[in-house]
C-alpha cells in the first residue's frame, strides 16, 4: 500500500472501530465480534506503529473506550482507569515477558487473574463506608452508578477497618441470572441481550436502581486505585489479600507465577477450563507482582506497560445454515449474512453470521442447507468458517449472488479489482436510506435522535428522501412517527437546527463522497474555505494538495458533475445550512510571522483564551494547528490538565509551552520557536 492508500485504511478504521466501539460501549450492544473488533484494532496498531503520523488524535488507541451517558453525574477518577493491551498467543506473551524483563531486570514475577467478561468499576470507601461507586467511562470520567452499585450484595457498604480507599474491580452477571433474564424478556417480548457482558453494563447504566437490583450482578475486585502501597503491600499479590481482609471479595483462582512458562501453562489450563465457571471469562489478565517493578514499567496513554491480558482464541460451534439474506449498504455493496438456526453459545444465541462475499461463498463451497462452523469470540455476529462437508445430503443449494438489486431490482455490478457487488443507482432506496444514516452520524452532521429505526420510518413515509430534507422537517410530521415523544422532538429539531452551524468538512464528509473520509473532508475544507470553490476545483487542483490523489480527485469532481447531487447541494444551501470552514483555510494562513511554517498542538485547558482563540492567534502569525503529536510537530502548547498528548510531546522531545508561554509569546513579548 502506498501513503496515500494507508491514510485511508487508517482512516478507515478508525471509522469502523469507532462505530463498533460506539455500539459496544455505549449502547451495549455490540454489531461484530469481539475477534473482528480485536482483528481490525491489531491493523491499526500495526500501521500507526510503523507510521506515527497517522495516529489521529481521536484513534481507538489513543483513547480508553467508553463515553458517559447523559443522566448520570460525573465522576472524576483520582487515577485514570485504563485499558489493557492484548496477548492472543504464546508468542505475544513472550513478547510481554521480553520487554518487562528489558525494563526491570531478570527476576520479576507475575500474577496471573481470570479476566472477568463484565464492566470495570471503581469503588470509594471514607473511614470504611461506600460513598461512591462509578463507571470507567473514558476513562478520565466516568458515570456515578452508587445507587446503583448499592444494591449488589458482594459490595460492602461498610468495610472491616474505617480506612478511606478506593478500590476497582469488574461488576459481573453470572451465567444462571442472565439466561434467567433473558428468558423472562423474550416471555415480555424485549430484545435479549446479547451476552451477560452487556447485560451487566446495561443494568448498571439504568436511572433506576430498582432495576439493578432486580438483575442478580456479582463483583470481583481486582485492585486498588493507584497501586495501594499506601496501605502497607509492596506487590500487587498482596493488595488483593489485603482488599480481601476488607471484606471485598476478588477471585480466588489468582496464581502467581515466577516464569513467562509458569504464566503460559495457567493460560492453557483456563482455555480448556473456562466454560466450567459459572460466569464469563474472556481471558486471563497477567500482571508484574512488585509495585516497583510496576513503576520503572508505568504506562501508554491506553493502558499499563506492567499488564496485558491475554484473550481466548475465537470458539467454534455447529449450526444450520437456513438461508442467505442480502443487504444493500450506503456505496450500494450488497452484503450476503447466513441466516442460522439459532444456537446457544456460551449463554448467547446466535442466528446470523456474516458471509463477507461471494467470493468468499464460493471458495468455501458454503451452500443453503449445510451444516457450518461458525466462529465466534465471545458475542454476537459470528462468521462462517466452512461448511461441514461430511453432513452433506444432496439437499443443499449452492448460492449465487442475485444479478439484480433486491431492493431496487436494477442491474449489480462488480467494479474492476472489487469482489464486491454494487447497485449503482444512486436511487436505491436502500442506499439512499444508509446515506442519510451516515449524513446524521457522530463524524459527519452528529445529529442525535436519528437512528436506523427513525430514518426507516422517515424515509418510509416519504418525509426524507434526501439529506436536504431533514431540514424541513415539523414537529407535526415528526410527533406522528412510532415511539417519537415531545421530548425526542423537541431534542431531534434542535439537533437538526444546530448542524446548521457546523464547519464544512463536517457536511463534506457527510455527503458521503467516495474516497473522502473525516481526514479527506478537513484537508478539502481548510484547503479550500467554501463549498463553492471546492466545486470549481479542477482535477490538478484537487491533487496538487499532498495528500489527495487522482482516485480521490476523480471521485470528487465526478460527484459534482452529479445534477441530482447539485440539486441537494442547492436545497442545503437554500435551508442556511453552513459550507464554509469555520477554521482559517489553508491559503489564508500568512506564510510570515512568529509561528510561519510551525505545526502547532493545542491541549489540555487553557483559561484566558479559547483554544479555538488561540487557533486563530497562532494561524494569524504563519502557523498551523493540527489535532495529535507526532514527530512532524513543532510545539505542544499544554494547558491545565493535559493528558497524552503531552506525554507523547515529551516523549519525542518536542518543545513544550505553558499557556503563560503562549501569551507572552502571541504579546511578541516571548521568545520565538
Ligand atoms: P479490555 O476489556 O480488553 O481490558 C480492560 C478491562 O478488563 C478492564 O477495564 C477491566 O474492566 C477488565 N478486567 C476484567 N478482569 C480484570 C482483572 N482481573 N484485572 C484487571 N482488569 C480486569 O479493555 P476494554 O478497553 O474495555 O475493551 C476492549 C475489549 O472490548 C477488546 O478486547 C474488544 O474485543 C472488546 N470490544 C469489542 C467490541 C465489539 O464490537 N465487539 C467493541 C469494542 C471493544
Amino acid at each position: 500500500m502506498d501513503k496515500i492508500e494507508l491514510e485511508k485504511r487508517v482512516e478507515e478504521l478508525n471509522n469502523l472501530l469507532h462505530t463498533y466501539g460506539h455500539a459496544y460501549y455505549v449502547l451495549d450492544k455490540p454489531i461484530v465480534t469481539d475477534a473482528v473488533y480485536d482483528a481490525y484494532l491489531q491493523e491499526l496498531i500495526g500501521i500507526e506503529q510503523e507510521f506515527p503520523d497517522l495516529i489521529f488524535p481521536d484513534s481507538p488507541t489513543q483513547r480508553v473506550g467508553g463515553e458517559i451517558l447523559s443522566g448520570f453525574g460525573k465522576v472524576e477518577h483520582v487515577y485514570p482507569m485504563l485499558s489493557l493491551s492484548n496477548a492472543f498467543n504464546e508468542a505475544d506473551l513472550r513478547d510481554f515477558d521480553r520487554r518487562v524483563r528489558e525494563a526491570t531486570g531478570q527476576n520479576v514475577s507475575y500474577i496471573c487473574e481470570l479476566k472477568i467478561d463484565g464492566l470495570a468499576i471503581s469503588l470509594r470507601y471514607v473511614d470504611g463506608q461506600f460513598v461512591q461507586g462509578a463507571t470507567r467511562g473514558d476513562g478520565t470520567i466516568g458515570e456515578d452508578i452508587t445507587a446503583n452499585l448499592r444494591t449488589i450484595h458482594s459490595i460492602p457498604l461498610r468495610l472491616k477497618e474505617p480506612v478511606s480507599i478506593e478500590v476497582r474491580g469488574e461488576a459481573y452477571m453470572p451465567k444462571r441470572s442472565f439466561v434467567r433474564l433473558n428468558e423472562t424478556r423474550d416471555e415480555a417480548g424485549e430484545e435479549p441481550f446479547a451476552n451477560p457482558r452487556n447485560a451487566a453494563a446495561g443494568s448498571l447504566r439504568q436511572l433506576d436502581p430498582k432495576i439493578a437490583a432486580s438483575r442478580h450482578l456479582a463483583v470481583f475486585i481486582y485492585g486498588i486505585g493507584g497501586d495501594g502501597s499506601e496501605y502497607g503491600p509492596d506487590r500487587h499479590s498482596d493488595a488483593l489479600d489485603y482488599v480481601d481482609a476488607l471484606g471485598f471479595e476478588t477471585n480466588k483462582e489468582r496464581k502467581r507465577c515466577k516464569t513467562i512458562d509458569e504464566v503460559i501453562e495457567y493460560v492453557n489450563k483456563w482455555t480448556e477450563k473456562r466454560s466450567s465457571l459459572d460466569y464469563e471469562i474472556d481471558g486471563i489478565v497477567i500482571k508484574v507482582d512488585l509495585f516497583e517493578d510496576q513503576e520503572q514499567l508505568g504506562f501508554t496513554a491506553r493502558s499499563p506497560r506492567w499488564a496485558t491480558a491475554f484473550k481466548f482464541p475465537a470458539e467454534e460451534v455447529m449450526t444450520k445454515l437456513i438461508d442467505v439474506e442480502l443487504s444493500v449498504g450506503r456505496t450500494g455493496v450488497v452484503t450476503p449474512t447466513a441466516i442460522l438456526e439459532p444456537v446457544l453459545v456460551d449463554g448467547t444465541t446466535v442466528g446470523r453470521a456474516s458471509l463477507h462475499n461471494e467470493d468468499l461463498i464460493r471458495e468455501k463451497d458454503i451452500r443453503v442447507g449445510d451444516t457450518v462452523i461458525i466462529r465466534k469470540a465471545g458475542d454476537i455476529i459470528p462468521e462462517v468458517v466452512a461448511p461441514i462437508l461430511e453432513n452433506r445430503t444432496g439437499e443443499e443449494v449452492p448460492f449465487h449472488m442475485p444479478t439484480h438489486c433486491p431492493e431496487c431490482d436494477s442491474e449489480l455490478i462488480r467494479l474492476e479489482e472489487e469482489v464486491a457487488l454494487r447497485c449503482v443507482n444512486p436511487k436505491c432506496p436502500a442506499q439512499m436510506k444508509e446515506a442519510i444514516i451516515h449524513f446524521v452520524s457522530r463524524n459527519a452532521m452528529n445529529i442525535e435522535g436519528i437512528g436506523e429505526r427513525v430514518v426507516e420510518q422517515l424515509y418510509r413515509e416519504s418525509l426524507v428522501q434526501d439529506v436536504s430534507d431533514l431540514y424541513t422537517l415539523t414537529r407535526e410530521q415528526l410527533i406522528e412517527l412510532e415511539r417519537m415523544g415531545e421530548k425526542s422532538v423537541a431534542n431531534l429539531l434542535g439537533a437538526i437546527e444546530a448542524s446548521k452551524e457546523n464547519s464544512l468538512e463536517k457536511v463534506l464528509f457527510g455527503l458521503g463522497i467516495r474516497h473522502v473520509g473525516v481526514k479527506a473532508a478537513s484537508i478539502l475544507a481548510e484547503e479550500f474555505g467554501t463549498l463553492q470553490s471546492l466545486m470549481q476545483a479542477t482535477p490538478e487542483q484537487l491533487t496538487a494538495i499532498h495528500e489527495i490523489g487522482d482516485k480521490v480527485a476523480e471521485s470528487i469532481t465526478t460527484y459534482f458533475s452529479n445534477d441530482d447531487v447539485l440539486e441537494v447541494l442547492r436545497k442545503l444551501e437554500a435551508y442556511g445550512l453552513n459550507l464554509t470552514y469555520k477554521g482559517l483555510a489553508r491559503q489564508d494562513i500568512p506564510t510570515e510571522g512568529l509561528f510561519a511554517g510551525k505545526t502547532i498542538v493545542l491541549t489540555g485547558k487553557l483559561f484566558e483564551m479559547t483554544r479555538g482563540e488561540a487557533k486563530k492567534e497562532i494561524e494569524a502569525r504563519g502557523g498551523k494547528v493540527t489535532g495529535s503529536v507526532s514527530k512532524n510537530t513543532d510545539l505542544v502548547v499544554a494547558g491545565e490538565e493535559a493528558g497524552s498528548k503531552l506525554a507523547r510531546a515529551e516523549e519525542l522531545n518536542i518543545t513544550v509551552w505553558d499557556e503563560a508561554e503562549l501569551l507572552e509569546a502571541l504579546s511578541e513579548k516571548g521568545s520565538s520557536l
